[in-house]
């Protein structure tokens, strides 16, 4: 019984499964709607991000139970980083190093998004979501990374190993709340840029310069029982002089947040948007896309060109571990939209994407 409970527990507070309190009443008229009245935060939408212990444990267990992984059966592709030379100017260099872990180099400025490079999703290295695919490359094998840039504080997308392992050498760009986390993990509050939705920040390094733009996402927050909705979710806009990058998260949909961040951001030429972890759609659908409405973000954004993350390495829900990217390509197909517009990378793949480099001037 003991373990029972201990399992069950674990569940409860791993990656993405985490249950919250339900929100309090309305924030007072002088804070922006996502904030509650309490410090803590909220969807601004009024969208429910829990559907509470009992139905967890029902969509857990017995509706439909989370898929199990069968390295026989489940296609994961990998494929060997080329990482970006320092210098390399005329592409953005995109590599997938697995989950929402996500290499984005572009005019010497390395930035690592959600870094999770431990086994498992959980509070503990021995239990909970254990990764199906390896990281695409160590901690030792990352290039210098100048900017971390987290969404969240589930375990699947901030990981205690991975933020000690990567130090005080990066600038890290966080929602609110998670700055006092990282602090209490040994990182100095000078390489922490903590930020509300629509603030900003300009990291500058040898003369070149991207915009850290904290931008909405419609989820849910905690690592523990104790702590739901205490610390804030986001997206964020990665915008350099020549490339604007958006990193979706972890997200539900709605018809209103990525339209004001298309309008905003816009251009926006490559997003980073999740696909995975959507079944059971009545338990899910409020906190994750599935892939239609993953394709419905990318359109309402006007990305140039979409990866689609989150799927591939912790079982977090009941789809099938490699049904994202067929959904994803029959839901492209199905709004008539190009399937390279918006596809998936092999884990450990790595893309050169076009910048809005200008023409060279002729007389
Ligand atoms: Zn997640
Ligand atoms: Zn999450």
């Amino acid at each position: 019984m003991t373990r029972i409970l201990l399992a069950t527990t674990l569940l409860l507070m791993s990656a993405c499964s985490t249950t919250v309190e339900d929100e309090p009443m309305a924030s007072s008229a002088d804070k922006p709607s996502h904030h509650r009245s309490d410090g803590g935060f909220r969807n601004p939408l009024g969208q429910r991000s829990s559907n509470g212990l009992g139905s967890f444990l029902k969509a857990r267990f017995f509706d439909e139970p989370w898929a199990s992984f069968d390295a026989d059966k489940h296609s994961i592709p990998t494929a060997s980083p080329a990482l970006a030379d320092a210098t390399s100017q005329d592409n953005a260099t995109v590599t997938w190093v697995g989950h929402a872990t996500v290499l984005i180099q572009h005019q010497g400025i390395n930035v690592l998004t959600d870094p999770v490079f431990s086994d498992y999703a959980s509070p503990v290295q021995w239990a909970g979501p254990k990764r199906v695919t390896k990281p695409a490359l160590s901690l030792n094998e990352l290039p210098p990374i100048h900017a971390v840039v987290i969404s969240h504080d589930h375990y699947d997308h901030l990981d205690v190993a991975s933020i000690k392992a990567l130090g005080n050498e990066p600038m890290y760009y966080v929602p609110l709340g998670i700055g006092p986390w990282l602090i209490d993990r040994g990182i100095d509050s000078s390489r922490i840029v903590e930020r509300d939705w629509w603030q900003s920040s300009t990291l500058t390094i040898d003369g070149r310069s991207v915009e850290f733009t904290a931008t909405p996402a419609q989820h849910f927050s905690g690592r523990g029982l104790s702590d739901g909705n205490s610390r804030l979710w986001a997206s964020w806009g990665l915008a350099w002089s020549d490339f604007t990058a958006w990193f979706g998260g972890d997200t539900g949909y709605n018809d209103s947040q990525f339209v004001e961040i298309g309008e905003r951001l816009g251009p926006i030429d490559f997003a980073v948007i999740p696909i995975g972890a959507y079944r059971p759609r009545w338990f899910m659908k409020v906190v994750h896309v599935d892939p239609a409405e993953a394709v419905l973000i990318h359109q309402d954004i006007g990305a140039a060109q979409s990866m689609g993350i989150h799927w591939g390495a912790f079982i977090l829900s009941a789809e099938e571990a490699d049904e994202p990217p067929r959904a994803l390509a029959e839901a492209m197909a199905q709004s008539n939209l190009p399937a390279e517009r918006f596809d998936v990378y092999a884990v450990g793949e790595t893309r050169h994407l076009a910048t809005r480099r200008p023409e060279p001037a002729t007389n």
